[in-house]
């Protein structure tokens, strides 16, 4: 049986022509996308010429923005729709990626330890069986290399913040987006990570500032969305 949640790829199918537009429901993920390119390009000391698997990818934000960074990218994703405009805006960017469609843990029967940096942001509290997923990025990396995974803890404040606010009071995402059932505490994610061999390096959160209308990153709050960096034992 797949890992994998019809409705949660359905939701993803039926906004993907929004996935460029940086006012669009996915405005968020455009703000914080140059913090986490930074997060990731800093903790793997530079992307340049790495390869690198983005899994979960979407519509590509984060794998163009790898690939503009000289990485060599190869982006998985279940969502059919999300795909075909990932592939046509790398068209457009002229940036080369290599997108397919795969669940993470059917990528890694055929393509173990073949990736010097493995990335699932914003992905683990979509799927049914996030370990799974966990355990499948610590396969598709090589010894030594990094893997670095971004979600939404499991508290009161993320849940008022990133299902509350952002769906129902500033509407910037659609209603429905998140479930905090699904959010997930680091202990949990990094308890899950250091089972398969991940050992975590580097967290950070990102906040918003709603005075400023930024977001920017803190390492003393990983309250909501929280980024880490985890290396795969040699
Ligand atoms: N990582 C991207 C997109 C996050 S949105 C970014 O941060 O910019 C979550 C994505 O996960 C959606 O594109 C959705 O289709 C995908 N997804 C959800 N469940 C999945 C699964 N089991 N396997 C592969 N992709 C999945």
């Amino acid at each position: 049986m797949q890992n994998v949640d019809p409705t949660e790829i359905n939701k993803f199918n039926d906004i993907s022509s929004q996935w460029w537009d940086p006012e669009g429901q996915f405005k968020p993920l455009h703000q914080i996308n140059p913090l986490r390119v930074q997060f990731i390009d800093m903790n793997v000391a530079g992307l340049n010429g790495k390869k690198v698997l983005d899994v979960g990818c979407g519509g590509g934000l984060l794998s163009e923005a790898m690939a503009k960074a000289g990485a060599n990218v190869t982006a998985i994703d279940m969502g059919e729709e999300g795909l075909s405009v990932a592939k046509l805006h790398a068209l457009e960017s002229k940036v080369s990626i290599d997108y397919q469609q795969s669940t993470a843990e059917e990528f890694a029967e055929n393509h173990k330890q073949q990736f010097e940096v493995v990335t699932c942001l914003e992905m683990l509290e979509h799927v049914p069986h996030p370990e799974s997923i966990v355990a499948a990025c610590a396969q598709l990396v090589k010894p030594g290399g990094k893997v670095i995974f971004s979600t939404l803890n499991r508290t009161l404040k993320a849940k008022l913040l990133g299902v509350y606010m952002a769906e129902y009071v500033l509407q910037w995402v659609p209603k429905g987006t998140h479930d905090a059932n699904k959010f997930i505490k680091p202990s949990e994610l990094l308890s899950v990570a250091s089972e398969n061999g991940l050992f975590a390096k580097q967290m950070t959160g990102i906040h918003y500032n709603p005075l400023t209308s930024a977001f920017y990153t803190s390492d003393r709050n990983v309250d909501v969305n929280y980024i880490v960096c985890c290396e795969k034992e040699a």
